[in-house]
């Protein structure tokens, strides 16, 4: 070790941090951040996980759904069946306002119901008893609204002007089409069966095993998908054209593919990037969560998105994100972003789920490290540093990657960058790779098929790493700030002095510094430590390793530029 402490320079450094202290002057308070406006009474009803969700469990749904592409409307019913986990008579789903509610049953019997905006409140004629597991059926009718980034429920054309219906309602949720349970902790532990009728000629292709289709004799045909494994809501899917469908084989596991007649050549060559990445995502983290279900490449009018073992795509069949170098270092064009990004998240977002959309880094900033792992596992370490590294101009750090709960509110899009640059940030405090693949993996086989919060996560790298790194995960996750890495020289004495300045009590990580290729790892904490330096100003830390500030003070504590 090369820690020569020298009471000078550490004598000189507490006498210019607090002059710099002294004459910092008092900065504005700044505005309250647009994830932390205070909730209003829809954002609770939405968000909150209160007494009548709370008071039961999802077993199953089985969705049975009509849609007319001339009249743009949908009808149907879905039958919620659910564990009762307390007495109670009421029990709470959603469905957007714009719906009929033609009937709503209890166990066959005629129950009443009460609607608050989007919200309906089902009331059991009797206590529905803790235990007991009952089955709710809402039958629904209209014209659902198409808003929201990707449409909610959309009736679109394809380019040769027939029906192109598709879902997408992660943000607007699923009450946007259908009548849920809509919101993240609970799943349907055994799944849903979606049934979905369309005129005869078209496919749907919804989430799940292809069970058969029947002719409904009334120029309609109804298709049949089940999906063996809980489900976020807004992940349900239905995606109705006139498809042609192509498939292959990993394994066991079928890969289907879905597109418009006019893309299958196009679709051919450029879904050839499925089955190594899934191949890599398996090496790396884990099988494939929905072998039952298979795996399912579809064609949407919109850039794509992760429904359960049905990833929609919409990529123009071409390298990159809409043909643009998505992170602008040259590794983008390698790949198909929207391929990779959004099955990626069978593994992140789809299997191990975020119990509320305040840890919603969970499904993207674990995804978009899938990302850096997928470049790593096709085009090597030195790619993945580059992809990895070129994420942080797209980070604002001006607001916590972790918001407020219960309100179902978005995080800013830091929780995909600086999720994923946090991630390969504690790959470097591991500094073992072997160690590092294995924890992934943990982690992802300890947390499938479960709805978890960060407080699971950190609680796992704790007990598994066998040190607390709470204070760690609170710095990069619940702080706005990056950690700041402070370095002072001293010429004369061939010093450099360092020491983490963070917001987080107690942050301390272990960082390399030197310079390129001669790298070794220090401890820093809060308080100055002092190391010879050789190496003059060229002395730094690998921040292509950690996602760190670094700022060199000069002897006054201010910081040089
Ligand atoms: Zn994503």
């Amino acid at each position: 070790m090369r820690v020569l402490p020298s009471l000078t320079t550490l004598a000189c450094l507490t006498v210019a941090t607090s002059a710099l202290a002294q004459t910092t002057p008092a900065a504005p308070p700044p505005p309250p951040p647009s994830t932390m406006r205070a909730p209003t009474p829809a954002d609770l009803r939405r968000g909150e996980y209160g007494r009548y969700r709370a008071n039961n469990d999802l077993r199953h749904y089985t969705l049975d759904v009509r849609v007319d592409p001339e009249a743009k409307t949908i009808a149907g019913s879905n039958q919620i069946r659910f564990t009762m986990l307390q007495d109670d008579t009421r029990i709470q789903l959603e469905l957007y306002a714009n719906f009929t509610i033609e009937a709503v049953t209890l166990d066959g019997a005629a129950a009443k119901h009460e609607r608050t905006a989007n919200t309906l409140y089902i009331d059991a004629p009797q206590t529905l008893r803790k235990g007991r597991t009952y089955t709710a059926t809402v039958k629904y009718a209209g014209a659902p609204q198409e808003i929201g980034r990707f449409g909610g429920l959309a009736f679109r054309k394809d380019p040769a002007g027939r029906p192109w219906i598709t879902t997408a309602s992660e943000g607007e949720g699923s009450s946007v089409w259908w009548p849920s349970k809509d919101q993240w902790r609970d799943e349907p532990d055994e799944g849903i069966d979606i049934r979905v009728a369309v005129p005869n000629g078209l496919t749907d292709v919804s989430n799940g095993k292809f069970m058969g289709t029947t002719d409904l004799g009334d120029g309609y045909t109804r298709w049949d998908w089940r999906v063996h494994y809980p489900i976020n809501s807004y992940n349900v899917s239905l995606n109705i054209a006139e498809y042609v469908h192509f498939s292959e084989m990993l394994g066991d596991l079928p890969l289907d593919y879905y597109v418009l007649a006019g893309s299958l050549d196009k679709a051919r060559v450029q879904f050839a990037q499925a089955k190594p990445m899934i191949e890599a995502f398996q090496k790396y983290v884990g099988p494939y969560p929905f072998p039952k279900d298979g795996y399912k490449l579809i064609e949407v009018p919109y850039s794509g998105m992760e429904h359960q073992s049905a990833v929609t795509y919409g990529n123009r069949f071409a390298n990159g994100y809409l043909e643009r170098d998505w992170t602008g270092v040259g590794i983008s064009p390698k790949f198909d972003f929207i391929i990779i990004h959004e099955s990626g998240h069978e593994w992140f977002g789809n299997a191990v789920s975020a119990a509320d959309v305040s840890d919603m880094w969970i499904h993207e900033g674990w995804t978009t490290y899938l990302e850096c792992v997928y470049v790593e596992a096709l085009f090597g370490h030195d790619d993945a540093l580059k992809y990895t590294n070129a994420y942080k101009k797209k980070i604002g750090n001006k607001e916590p990657v972790i918001t407020q709960r219960g309100i179902h509110r978005d995080p800013t899009q830091d929780m995909y960058f600086k999720g994923a640059l946090f991630l390969h940030t504690l790959r470097g405090i591991v500094d073992d790779d072997a160690r590092w693949w294995q924890l992934v993996r943990d982690t992802y086989t300890t947390f499938m098929y479960r709805n978890i919060m960060t407080e699971d996560l950190v609680r796992f790298f704790n007990q598994q790493l066998k040190q607390d790194l709470t204070p760690v995960f609170n710095q990069y996750l619940r702080r706005a700030e990056l950690p700041r890495l402070e370095l002072t020289f001293d010429a004369t004495a061939g010093t450099v002095a360092y020491r983490w300045n963070a917001a987080e009590p107690g942050f301390a990580m272990p960082i390399k510094v030197g310079t390129p290729g001669h790298w070794k790892t220090v401890r820093p904490t809060a308080d100055w430590q002092v190391l010879a330096n050789p190496d003059g100003a060229a002395f730094t830390a690998a921040t292509d390793l950690a996602y760190i500030d670094v700022v060199v003070l000069d002897a006054n504590g201010v910081p040089v530029k």
